[in-house]
């Protein structure tokens, strides 16, 4: 009797929250979630498990777009949280800040090269703006360039440099003086390169346009393209970093040091909002040098966000993450490869590095019925926001390999239903 109670109330809360997504939140955005097959409301996570209010468990193979690389509700970030939310969450703002000259020696002693200063804010679009601002006034110089299909956040900055024009046309006029080359092609970049040209903006991988990989020379070319021009490279590692690429961040697969690096997602450890972004001395001096509140954030650097990060980072050293993830996401590739070899005219490509990987369909209808039957089978998956015929998978690094396995098995079924359905369009 009681469960009859439950059900219906639970029920009742489900409808509920669609229909304020409609009413109150994004009316299109609740069609297109209950389309893609997500039409229940979240409840609980643990893991590399996500659990509906209907008592549905779901394999997370979306992984916040690269937000739950400790998995969810990591126990020690969890637990760092909890204890500076004891005793102060926020910043004053007035006195010294432990947690934030705690993270921030940390980031210097993580990332590579000469990158020693971070500025902490509050998510990846911020960590762009300031990372734009920095280039500016270290140069002097205005202009930027940037890659096709690249992405770095949807603020006015940040999506200048966003490579994808549905998202940036209506927006129009944007910020001046950014030039989209393609992506891998240094000799583009070296073309585009004029007196004004303040710095290169790429992500080492692009993750939004479809988890491409560029080739072994890209990087490396741009960083001697920029040195050699007195420009800065900006490396956007906002998805690729902290271990998910199967490196700390991802330029270190090319030994590349950036004169700025960005990070976000995965450094709240899955439990705080967080972003930064990482300089050296010299560009801390043009930005900071004669104003030190040059660049501020009310809410950046405060004590909850940045214990969540040095535990992050913590768990992420101390289990060695990024190993366990160059060798999960080969295990992942393979059994994904044997699904594109039985399907090989509907999958074109399964390429990543570690656990960023791609799976490209012949056709976009294909991925998006995929995404729907993975998800009615227990496993959550998402296509890349600027290349719909890419489905990503990013799961938590510490996804067990029985859990990969239900995962491609899934996708595998998936793959053959989807097919059956677009029979005769394909
Ligand atoms: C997600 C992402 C951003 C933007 O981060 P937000 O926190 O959503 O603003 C920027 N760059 C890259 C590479 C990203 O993947």
């Amino acid at each position: 009797m009681d469960d009859h109670k439950d059900f219906a109330e639970r029920d009742e809360i489900i409808e509920e929250t669609i229909r304020k997504y409609g009413e109150y939140v994004n009316p299109g955005l609740a069609n297109l979630m209950r389309f893609a097959g997500f039409g229940d409301v979240e409840a609980t996570a643990l893991r590399a498990t996500v659990t509906d209010m209907s008592g549905s468990q779901y394999i997370d193979c979306l992984g916040g777009y690269g937000v739950f690389s400790l998995g969810h509700r990591n126990a020690e970030v969890v637990a760092a949280v909890h204890e500076q939310l004891d005793c102060m969450p926020l910043s004053s703002k007035i006195f010294f800040n432990k947690p934030l000259a705690d993270l921030c020696e940390l980031l210097a002693e993580i990332t590579p090269g000469r990158l020693q200063y971070s500025f902490i804010c509050n998510s990846g679009t911020e960590a762009i703006e300031g990372a734009l601002k920095a280039a500016r006034m270290f140069t002097k110089k205005t202009d930027f360039i940037c890659a096709t299909g690249g992405f770095h956040g949807k603020s006015m900055g940040s999506l200048s440099a966003t490579g994808r024009e549905i998202y940036k046309t209506p927006f129009e006029p944007l910020i001046p003086g950014f030039t989209h080359v393609p992506f891998g092609d240094a000799k583009a970049v070296e073309d585009y390169i004029t007196n004004d040209t303040a710095a290169v903006i790429v992500e080492p991988i692009q993750g939004e346009g479809g988890i491409i990989i560029p080739p072994d020379d890209y990087l490396p070319r741009l960083r001697q393209i920029c040195t050699e021009r007195g420009i800065l490279l900006i490396a956007d590692e906002v998805q690729t970093g902290l271990g998910r690429t199967g490196r700390m961040f991802a330029v270190e697969h090319w030994g590349v040091e950036p004169d700025i690096m960005t990070l976000a997602k995965a450094l709240g450890g899955g439990v705080m909002p967080i972003g930064a972004f990482i300089g050296t001395p010299e560009i801390w001096e043009a930005v900071f040098g004669e104003n030190p509140l040059m660049h501020t954030s009310t809410f950046g650097g405060n004590p909850l966000a940045c214990r969540a990060a040095m535990a992050a980072i913590h768990v992420t050293r101390f289990k060695d993450l990024p190993s366990q993830a160059a060798r999960l996401g080969e295990y992942f590739m393979e059994g994904l490869r044997e699904v594109k070899n039985k399907y090989p005219k509907a999958i074109a490509e399964v390429r990543g590095l570690g656990l960023l990987i791609g799976v490209e369909f012949a056709h976009e209808d294909v991925g998006e019925l995929v995404i729907g039957g993975m998800a009615r089978r227990g496993v959550i998956a998402a296509y890349t926001l600027n290349n719909p015929k890419v489905i990503r998978f990013e799961p938590p690094l510490i996804i067990r390999e029985d859990e990969i396995d239900t995962a491609v098995c899934v996708f595998d079924e998936a793959v053959g239903e989807a097919l059956e359905m677009v029979e005769g369009l394909v």
